[in-house]
């Protein structure tokens, strides 16, 4: 069974890479992000304001929702309580909400659990912030991508730009590097690198050749 992590700050590439990484490996793929993302959304819809405390009591949603994250390819997608939530859990806001929800234990406890449930019953590629430190640390192939910070704004700008959404390039970047910041200095299992990880630059790497890399490294030499 072939259990791959990936993990890195945002706009890095992890999840075009991590789809088509589980696609050629024939694995499943999950976007841990969706999860929390989920549980975001969930939040705001009850009216939480950010910042989000313990005493808000978000572990409780996280607890009592149904969240599903399914597919692979060109297509996966996000269930809450049987909602198809996959482009609202995509809007600006909710990655703020997403982020503030990521940083209470008890979320994250839940999360963390039913993301090593289906890590171990199935293998896959498994694409987040704690995946290799929390979620599988024993995992054979672990890969931290890291990027430019200028390469990884003008990539999520331009994704917002396919997606009808755009917003100025400037304040894209200034969003990610917030939540980058939040998420590398949180007390929970915040977004770390040690030497157990294989390091990827992706800053002047297509997707293609990141993946190709990425599948050498987990398959050895000589893998077609
Ligand atoms: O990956 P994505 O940007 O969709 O994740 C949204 C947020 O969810 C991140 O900013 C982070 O706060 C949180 N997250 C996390 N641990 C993961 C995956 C995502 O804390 N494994």
């Amino acid at each position: 069974m072939i259990v791959v992590a990936i993990d890195g700050p945002s706009g890095v590439g992890k999840s075009t890479v991590g789809k088509a990484l589980a696609a050629s490996l024939g694995v499943p793929y999950l976007d841990t992000g969706a999860m929390y993302r989920a549980v975001g959304l969930l939040a705001r819809r009850k009216g939480l304001a950010l910042p989000i405390t313990e005493a808000d009591d978000a572990g409780a949603l996280a607890e009592q929702a149904e969240i599903l994250v399914t597919g692979s390819g060109g297509d996966v997608r996000t269930f809450l309580d049987g909602e198809d939530v996959s482009a609202e859990i995509r809007e600006p806001e909710i990655s703020r909400y997403a982020s503030a929800v990521a940083a209470i234990p008890r979320v994250r406890r839940r999360l963390a659990a039913r993301q090593r449930e289906l890590a171990l019953a199935g293998g896959g590629v498994l694409e987040g912030r704690d995946i290799g430190t929390r979620v599988v640390p024993e995992a054979a192939a672990k890969f931290f991508l890291t990027a430019r910070p200028e390469v990884r704004a003008r990539r999520r700008y331009e994704e917002l730009v396919r997606k009808g959404t755009p917003q100025e390039l400037v304040a894209v970047r200034a969003e990610m590097e917030a939540r980058d910041a939040a998420d590398s200095s949180r007390a929970d299992s915040p977004l770390s690198c040690d030497g157990t990880y294989v390091v990827v630059d992706t800053s002047d790497l297509s997707a293609g050749e990141v993946v190709e890399r990425l599948r050498q490294l987990v398959l050895g030499p000589g893998a077609g």
